[in-house]
């Protein structure tokens, strides 16, 4: 058994000294990608519950790798908290959206409000706030056209120095909302003190929206709480005319999700913002 067990890790060597060359590769590769502009945005419109009208855009950050296509997020955006690339390819999303919201703009579209996503590393950076007053500022942007999103979890890691940071981006007019919402563990309270405009409902709740009753009462819950304190709604995940009949009848201010639109390129961006209304 001893010497079974010792062939075994002779084995594993060369493969975790892999893991970390490929590590240390997409590192490089990735630090690359901000530096050559690899990396784009595109949108995910999002809408009130009740009309369809295009209340704002998300902004979605994709790899265009030159050799393995458009990469998405969840394949990059770890590695770069982990590494602190986030910080720069963070200030390109703002650099970015900002850019584009001035070109709509500029092109004489119905622009709406674009919602960034910030990840916590970024709040605790503390430069975030300036870095996006000054784009605003380049491009002559009111602060109502721009969103902030932050996961609950990095919501909930802002109590110290980072809750000043995210109250210096409140403070600039920007409107702040709690992404993945339900899937941390935040309080009325924390929401109440850290000034939320709005609740983004993780779209885990949404895929259980169409069983029994018993489904519907979170989302009821939230509703009536985050009413009660004036924050907004948003169902993330919204893929049925199901889902989507449910939260108006439980009069969920936005939703957003597959059943209204997938995240699309900039063009085809375009052409939504021309049609404002959804449904
Ligand atoms: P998120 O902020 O929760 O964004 C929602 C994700 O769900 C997006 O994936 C979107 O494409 C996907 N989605 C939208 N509607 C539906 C639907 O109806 N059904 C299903 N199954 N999925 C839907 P995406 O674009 O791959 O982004 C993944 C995550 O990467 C985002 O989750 C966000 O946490 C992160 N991310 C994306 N862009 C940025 C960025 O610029 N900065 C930071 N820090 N994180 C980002
Ligand atoms: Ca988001
Ligand atoms: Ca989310
Ligand atoms: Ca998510």
């Amino acid at each position: 058994a001893k010497a079974e067990g010792k062939s075994r890790y002779r084995l594993f060597q060369p493969r975790l000294s892999e893991l970390l060359i490929s590590r240390l590769t997409r590192q490089a590769e990735l630090r690359l990608a901000i530096d050559t502009g690899q990396l784009e945005l595109h949108y995910q419109p999002r809408v009130l519950g009740d009309s369809g009208e295009m209340s704002s855009m998300e902004a979605l950050v994709r790899w265009r790798h030159p050799s393995r296509g458009l990469i998405a997020p969840d394949d990059f955006i770890p590695l770069a908290e982990e590494n602190g690339l986030i910080v720069p390819l963070g200030e390109q999303v703002i650099a970015a959206a900002c850019a584009q919201l001035a070109q709509w703009k500029a092109e004489g579209l119905p622009v709406v409000p674009l919602s960034i996503n910030v990840s916590a590393r970024q709040i605790d950076d503390a430069s975030v706030s300036g870095f996006l007053a000054g784009c605003m500022a380049r491009h002559g942007l009111d602060a109502a056209l721009i969103e902030v999103e932050i996961t609950e979890s990095a919501t909930m890691a802002a109590e110290g120095a980072g809750c000043g940071e995210l109250a210096a981006i409140r403070a600039l007019g920007v409107k702040l909302y709690v992404d993945d919402f339900g899937t941390g563990y935040s309080s009325l309270s924390q929401l109440r003190r850290l000034d939320m405009d709005g609740l983004k409902v993780d779209q885990s709740f949404t895929a259980q929206l169409a069983g029994g009753p018993e489904d519907l009462a979170f989302f009821t819950a939230i509703v009536s709480m985050a009413h009660a304190i004036g924050m907004r709604v948003v169902a993330e995940g919204v893929e049925t005319v199901e889902q989507l009949r449910i939260l108006q009848a439980l009069r969920c201010d936005e939703v957003q999700g597959y059943y209204v639109s997938p995240p699309v390129p900039p063009a085809t961006a375009a052409l939504l913002l021309r049609k404002r209304f959804l449904f």
